[in-house]
């Protein structure tokens, strides 16, 4: 439990983190919040040569709220998206996701840009990105760069991100008016990470699914978007055949993974169920 020998370097700005990555991308690690990478430290699972410390990095700190949506910096604790008011109001799922990540310890020192750039299959805030149609934001040595939430999820652990990028925050565009979001999870008893998480929003027009939109964790690699499923739903009424029929259609179409607490199956079937309970709830 002890980590191999590492140097490490309070970066000042965005530029001077980038600047050391670049000397020696994949002898370097960014440290956020620390509670994914310190205990890989002392596992040994990684063994950089220097460790650069973000913490104080203040253009990668903040939740703005304008006309065009929500700009969340990276660095943005899950303990403060749990407290905010503004956003709050603006977008409750982030306080109803941040509220079943993990114990306060973790919420205090974890951070959203740490969790999206971890790109664990467990993890939470990349089913609420995925639903909100957000646009993640990179910056390197060549300048920033955007990409759409559901494409920034590669693999286990993988993501758009090159070795040199930092990634430094989450756009949000409003949504459409009475759009309405809700975020279902069931929780490994344990590590209380994502067996299965659902995201889903729904607004309805003249009585009908005017679009839905969707992110799942947990169950798959890496989150998606559910697009089949959201597909079907769009332009029917939120009856409960229409909502058992589209999570059975989600639950059909994921490549679910099996591990020895969950098998494929049995994530399947979470999947229909919370999809079904989240729709349901959406209905009412
Ligand atoms: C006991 C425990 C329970 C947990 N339960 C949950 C849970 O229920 N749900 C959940 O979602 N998560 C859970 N987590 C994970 C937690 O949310 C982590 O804090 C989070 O995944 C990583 O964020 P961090 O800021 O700590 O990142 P760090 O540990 O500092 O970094 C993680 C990785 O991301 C890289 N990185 C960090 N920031 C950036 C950046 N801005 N740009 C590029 N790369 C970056 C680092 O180099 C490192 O490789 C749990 C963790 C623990 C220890």
């Amino acid at each position: 439990m002890i980590p191999a020998a590492f140097n490490y370097v309070r970066a000042a700005s965005l530029a001077q983190a980038i600047d050391l990555l670049r000397e020696d991308p994949d002898g370097t690690k960014l440290l956020a919040g620390g509670h994914t990478l310190l205990p890989a430290l002392k596992l040994r699972l990684a063994s950089p040569e220097l460790l650069i410390d973000i913490g104080g990095i203040t253009e990668l700190k903040g939740i703005e709220i304008g006309k065009a949506g929500v700009r969340i910096g990276a660095l943005t604790r899950h303990a403060d998206l749990l407290a905010s008011e503004t956003l709050f109001e603006e977008l409750p799922i982030f306080r109803q996701a941040a509220s079943l990540i993990a114990d306060p310890q973790v919420r205090n020192r974890g951070t959203i840009g740490g969790s999206l750039a971890n790109a664990d299959p467990a993890a939470d805030w990349p089913a609420v990105v995925v639903a909100l149609k957000a646009e993640i934001e990179i910056a390197g040595a060549n300048g920033h760069r955007r990409v759409a939430a559901q494409d920034f999820f590669v693999d286990i652990f993988s993501t758009v991100l090159e070795p040199d990028e930092v990634l430094t925050s989450i756009h949000i565009p409003r949504p459409t008016t009475g759009m309405r979001f809700i975020y279902r999870k069931i929780r490994h008893p344990a590590s209380g990470f994502a067996v299965v998480g659902i995201a889903v929003g729904v607004p309805m027009r003249d009585g009908v699914v005017a679009e839905v939109s969707l992110g799942v964790t947990g169950a798959a690699n890496h989150a998606f978007a559910g697009q089949a499923a959201a597909d079907f739903l769009t332009g029917k009424t939120l009856s409960r055949e229409n909502i058992d029929q589209a999570a059975t259609l989600l639950s059909e179409t994921t490549e679910c993974l099996s591990d020895r607490y969950a098998s494929a199956e049995y994530r399947a079937n979470l999947i229909r169920t919370e999809t079904r309970r989240a729709l349901l709830a959406l209905s009412s």
